[in-house]
């Protein structure tokens, strides 16, 4: 079975949406791309820290979707990382209203044995100090590393983000994201810049409006596929991420055509994400429901047009 190393935060979200308002819920960076890997029938191995405020309950329930979460520290005493944030109408947009970084502030991530070959990693958002160091515990260099981040860090780590970028493959960030990192406003050249820092590939979040694949002048872009109801957008980028990377893993192939298909299977996954408050959707998803909304992917993006 492959395996996908996933380092994030395994957290506590209090979430605002026009449709409602959530107490502490499940939520966090790694706990995304743990449950969006879990439908590619490989093995994901969690590196993350909780206190004992975390209900066992949780890690259980990821424990049976074949999320090994060993590498998950718990700190007796300790707080969870906390986030929460509110939502603005159009749903595409979120204030953070608060970020406690509880056990977070001194975590030094331990990279179980077992995943210190993994062929794909994913470094899920944490501090950039937090995703070198798992890098620098790897046994064997991995086919792919994948990162994903936040303007949370370009704001307070800026140097240390700029130093982990240069060892990566993949970086998977929003469109605003991309353009604080870059200093560009077009979204193409903004990618020239992040290819230039070291990533040969840059996949560019843009929420209801789909993401960006680029590769050294090749694009793709894939929709994301139009819903009635979003209810909550909490995750939908480490979905997204967890999707991307757990089709790579599965795969371990990564040409760019390749790519494409993990850039559509990391949008199909997110599209289920919005449905529902924090994690609840994706707790509830089956395989068959992925593959039928994949269909509904392909309807809605091919079309037969003679060139002449
Ligand atoms: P997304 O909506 O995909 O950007 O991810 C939202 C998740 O990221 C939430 O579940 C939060 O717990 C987590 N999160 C929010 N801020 C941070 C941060 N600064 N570092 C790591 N994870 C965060």
């Amino acid at each position: 079975m492959s395996k996908l190393l996933a380092v994030g935060t395994v957290a506590f979200d209090a979430i605002e949406t026009p449709f409602g308002k959530t107490d502490k819920i499940l939520g966090g960076s790694a706990t995304f791309v743990g449950l969006a890997a879990s439908h590619f029938g490989i093995e994901t191995g969690l590196v993350s820290v909780v206190g004992d405020d975390m209900p066992n309950a949780y890690l259980t329930m990821l424990n049976e979707r074949n999320i090994d979460t060993s590498g998950v520290e718990i700190v007796q005493g300790g707080k969870t990382f906390f986030w929460s944030g509110r939502y603005h109408n159009d749903m595409n947009s979120r204030d953070t209203l608060v970020t406690e970084l509880n056990t977070l502030a001194d975590f030094s991530p331990v990279v179980p044995e077992s995943f210190k070959d993994a062929p794909v990693v994913m470094l899920g958002n944490l501090h950039p100090l937090t995703q070198s160091s798992v890098l620098d515990q790897l046994s064997e260099k991995p086919k792919m590393v994948i990162l994903d981040t936040m303007n949370f860090w370009m704001d307070s780590a800026l140097e240390d983000l700029k130093n982990v970028i240069k060892r990566i493959d993949v970086i998977t960030i929003n469109d605003e994201e991309a353009r604080q990192l870059s200093g560009e406003y077009s979204l193409v050249n903004a990618a020239k810049k992040i290819h230039e820092m070291g990533p040969k590939y840059v996949v560019i979040k843009k929420g209801e409006h789909g993401a960006l694949l680029f590769n050294e002048g090749n694009m793709f872009f894939a929709p994301a596929l139009p819903l009635a109801e979003v209810f909550d957008p909490t995750g939908a980028g480490d979905t997204f991420a967890g999707g991307f990377a757990g089709y790579i893993a599965k795969t371990e192939d990564i040409s760019f055509e390749n790519m494409k298909n993990a850039v559509i299977y990391g949008s199909n996954l997110a599209s289920f994400c919005v449905e529902r408050f924090g994690t609840e959707r994706m707790q509830s998803l089956t395989i068959e429901e992925v593959h039928q909304r994949l269909k509904s992917f392909k309807e809605l993006t091919q079309f037969e047009i003679k060139l002449n």
